[in-house]
């Protein structure tokens, strides 16, 4: 064997080591034929790479990597040093968890007020999302590794994500471009496949649902919306044939007369003439087309919405509408929402809750009122700062600075300290913990835990 042989069998070798290591932590191999795909779900894959896996800075187009594994149920985030490298061994994140944990036992400080087992309230919450972690491998090609002598790399999408929604609630999750919350919507729908963590929908834990049935029918109580309208319908479908499709596909009902009827009884719930079943998408404007997902969503009858941005691809006036019929539809089926969106004006209008994302992480959570009033996070300030406002006029707007790190490479410590006017030695240094203010609101950061926020 020449040396160019040896070395190219040598490096062959550890990429498979490098790969066996990510793998080998997978905490749901048992799951890996798992696919919760939605009802329409070919439509709904063809469109997720154009909507935005990867913009949410997830690497579009390829699978996640299954890292931090063998993780019990309630494991720890995977530290924000393994992003960018090879994966560490399982040990070090659950011991890294372990003191985390000892010390804010210590600090008589709640971790993170959300856990998805029985100390919950007394009606447990319909969706509980407890440290969801999704990192995808981004490393070059094989002989480009081996020649540029590189590592595998991965990009930590969403890290240790933990909040819950109660029955008939609306969460928003609301950041800027390519901070994990459009992954976040895609791993609750089954769309990715969590590295670490467990999703809970109604007391069932998904990741350990394996019987086909069993799934079925969990699968049939969520739905999701897609950002645009056009690219999740079939164009060569007639509105009916994509309303009628979740019906047939879960089995609801078998008699063609009573699925039309059915269909138009959902288009007319969402505002429009049953005779626009025999229509095709391309002949209605973008509000109208939302409305026809709206129906398509609502015809396996749902519990769970997750909705994607629903109406950033539309113009304002019919944004109004479209939110003011997904309230309307809340109200009238009992609807529970998980809402994405980077419009801080549509979340106030629509959600009960508040998670803000930064990187990939919770930087705060509350209750919608108390987030809009008193925001403690930096970053939600931040935010909050850019809504224009009659009492603004005639002043300087504080405008959000910096951009957001290469997630590839996130900033050590807490990954906002590059734009954060509060940072300090520690923020430079240690990542924050999200910790509970009391009245619901839980935020990650050091200078509100010192006290320095109000300075
Ligand atoms: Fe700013 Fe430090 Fe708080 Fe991060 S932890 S938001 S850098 S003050």
């Amino acid at each position: 064997m020449s040396i160019i042989e040896r070395a190219l069998a040598k490096a062959k070798q550890e990429d498979r080591v490098a790969v066996e290591k990510a793998e080998g932590l997978a905490h749901r191999q048992e799951e890996a034929g798992r696919s919760m795909d939605l009802a329409g779900g070919g439509e709904a894959r063809g469109h997720e790479a154009e909507s935005g896996g990867g913009g949410d800075g997830a690497g579009a187009g390829r699978s996640p990597a299954v890292v931090g594994a063998g993780l019990r149920a309630n494991a720890a985030p995977v530290s924000p040093s393994f992003v960018g490298e090879t994966p560490p061994t399982v040990a070090a994140p659950v011991a890294a968890l372990t003191a985390e944990r000892a010390q804010s036992a210590r600090l008589g400080t709640a971790l993170d007020a959300t856990t998805c087992a029985s100390s919950g309230p007394a009606v447990p919450p319909l969706l509980c999302v407890e440290d969801l972690c999704c990192a995808f491998d981004v490393s070059k090609p094989f002989l480009n590794r081996l020649l540029e002598r590189e590592p595998r790399r991965w990009l930590k999408a969403v890290d240790g994500v933990s909040f819950e929604i109660p029955r008939g609630e609306t969460f928003a999750l609301v950041g800027e471009s390519g901070c994990g919350k459009s992954t976040v919507a895609r791993l609750i729908v089954g769309l990715y496949e969590p590295s670490a963590g467990r999703i809970v929908f109604d007391g069932h834990d998904l990741a350990r649902v394996t019987r086909s049935a069993e799934r079925q029918k969990l699968r049939r109580r969520f739905q999701m919306i897609f950002q645009d309208p056009y690219a999740s319908l079939n164009p060569r479908w007639r509105v009916e044939r994509i309303i009628a499709e979740p019906i047939r596909v879960f089995g609801l009902e078998r008699d063609e007369r009573k699925i039309h009827a059915g269909v138009a009884e959902l288009l007319s719930q969402v505002g429009m003439s049953p005779a626009d079943g025999t229509k095709y998408p391309h002949e209605f404007s973008g509000g109208q087309r939302q409305r026809i997902c709206i129906a398509r969503a609502l015809a396996n009858r749902p519990e769970f919405l997750v909705c994607d941005e629903p109406t950033s691809a539309l113009d304002v006036s019919v944004q109004a509408q479209i939110l003011n019929l997904m309230r309307d539809l809340q109200d009238e089926l009992g609807l529970t929402y998980l809402f994405i969106s980077h419009d801080l004006a549509v979340v106030r209008h629509m959600a009960n809750r508040v998670g803000v994302m930064y990187l990939g992480r919770i930087a705060e959570i509350a209750d919608s009122r108390t987030l809009f009033a008193r925001p403690r996070h930096p970053y939600t300030r931040m935010l909050l700062a850019t809504i224009p406002s009659l009492a603004m006029r005639g002043q300087r707007a504080d405008l959000v600075r910096g951009e957001v790190p290469n997630p590839i490479t996130p900033p050590p410590g807490c990954s906002f300290h590059p734009r954060c006017a509060l940072a300090d030695e520690r923020c430079r240094r240690e990542a924050p913990l999200l910790r509970a203010l009391g009245g619901g609101q839980q935020v990650a950061c050091h200078a509100v835990e010192e006290g320095r926020d109000h300075e």
